[in-house]
């Protein structure tokens, strides 16, 4: 732990973290240094965790990276907290990420951008790049984030580390901040396959406060043999193939690939005619979901209250004005946009169909291979402030991550090396749905 606050302090400028938990998080190691040298300590002792800020825990802050929660307290656990405290994880603080968790940089946090260890010019890659600085900086072992449509395995792929987002409804989102709740899901940003493995182990599975999660028994993924077993691999011919593709990024793809029929799995390159339906059906859902979510910041129930209103419709006007940022407030007004009567057929609808069409086709394909593959993003980290001018751009870099989170599938990220000016690469593999098991052994042969 003296390690992490040392590291810390030395990599305050990245801005990685929102607070560290200095005392409770020091109170934690020495009640479970007790433990071990008692012999009754679980199964995560030793592991120092970072959470993203909109990850609830007990009589700490949590603040989703906006002003509309500064300062606000929780007054109770996430289960997935509750799960690391359970196995006697310390948890070391609270990370930046995108305000609310809406973003693909980290330049949307009312607490200013992450920058990227391997070059602080450039991005962290978002909404969760305070979780991936924190693990690429060695500022904690491991940590969580939120992937709605890509939040860990993109900045995990800018910061060079293993950004799982499990199928949803393998974890529980019981105290994790709403943003488009059909979608939300934990994952783990992590510099192993086995810590990631061990993460999942504790976190997945049933819960009584969230009837979304899934029943079905959790796997011992740390028992996984890898190695042995041979699968058959698609390559998204469409996303590979895309002149938008930085030419570095699908050369180190191809070559892993390569190297894994070298291993004896086979690869197919498949076509998947959606592409361009992906974007679009994802940010009219997720806008419709978070502008519903988002009404319960009104100044009364929630957050950041404005003092001087005189009614109480200007209470609310003036204190979501002040309380949510530029970006948070351009998506309410679209998904409110697309809810209202006269739209509701023509946006939301119709992005629900499209959802329907991309889901059964990617559960078609994964009937007949093991594992989907496709980049993770069009480029490696860019620099800070290059794509805030136009939200389309930003929001069109999401392409690859959003179809797994449409089609409701597991995916991972897997780091690929460096560029030749020192950015990380990644390439993503998708499996069907409760397949982690899947994705994480396969993982190990990319690396
Ligand atoms: N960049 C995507 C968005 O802005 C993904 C965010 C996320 O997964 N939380 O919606």
């Amino acid at each position: 732990l003296d390690h992490y606050f040392d590291q810390i302090r030395k990599f305050e400028h990245l801005n990685a973290f929102n607070e560290v938990f200095f005392e409770s998080a020091g109170q934690q190691a020495a009640e479970i240094q007790h433990k071990i040298d008692q012999g009754t300590a679980g199964k995560l002792a030793g592991m120092v965790i970072g959470i993203k800020d909109n990850i609830c825990y007990q009589g700490h802050q949590v603040t989703a990276s906006s002003k509309m929660l500064d300062g606000f307290v929780s007054p109770y656990s996430s289960t997935v907290v509750q799960r690391l405290l359970e196995q006697d994880a310390v948890i070391i603080g609270r990370l930046n990420c995108d305000e609310f968790a809406m973003g693909g940089s980290n330049e949307t946090s009312y607490f200013g951008p992450v920058k990227n260890a391997a070059d602080p010019q450039r991005v962290a890659g978002g909404s969760s790049g305070g979780s991936a600085v924190a693990v690429q900086a060695d500022l904690c072992l491991a940590a969580l984030g939120t992937d709605t449509g890509g939040s860990v395995r993109q900045p995990a792929a800018f910061c060079g580390c293993i950004g799982l987002k499990p199928s949803y409804g393998r974890i529980s989102r019981y105290g994790v901040i709403a943003y488009a709740s059909s979608f939300d899901q934990v994952g783990t940003i992590t510099s192993s396959v086995s810590d990631a493995a061990l993460l999942l182990e504790v976190l997945a599975g049933a819960d009584d406060y969230d009837s979304t999660v899934s029943t079905k028994p959790v796997p011992v993924y740390t028992a996984l043999t890898t190695g042995s077993k041979k699968y058959k691999i698609a390559v998204l011919k469409e996303t590979i193939e895309s002149p938008a593709l930085d030419p570095v990024t699908r050369e180190a793809i191809e070559a892993a690939l390569v190297k894994l029929k070298a291993q004896g799995h086979s690869i197919d390159y498949v076509s998947f005619d959606l592409l361009d339906y992906l974007v679009p059906a994802y940010y009219v859902l997720t806008t419709a979901e978070a502008s519903s979510n988002l009404s319960r910041y009104d100044g009364v129930h929630f957050g950041h209250r404005n003092m001087e209103a005189d009614g109480l419709n200007t209470l609310y006007k003036l204190s979501r004005a002040e309380g949510f940022g530029a970006e948070v407030k351009r998506r309410i007004l679209l998904g409110t946009f697309v809810l209202s009567a006269g739209y509701y057929d023509a946006y939301y609808q119709k992005a629900q169909k499209v959802r329907m069409l991309i889901r059964e086709k990617m559960d078609l394909l994964l009937q007949d291979f093991d594992v989907v593959v496709s980049p993770v993003a069009p480029t490696p980290a860019f620099p800070i402030g290059e794509n805030t001018e136009d939200p389309l751009v930003m929001y069109m870099a999401d392409i690859y991550t959003v179809l797994a989170s449409l089609a409701g599938i597991p995916a991972i990220a897997v780091p690929l090396g460096n560029n030749p000016e020192g950015l990380p690469l990644s390439v993503q593999l998708m499996a069907g749905h409760f397949k982690e098991d899947v994705l994480l052994s396969l993982s190990e042969s990319f690396l």
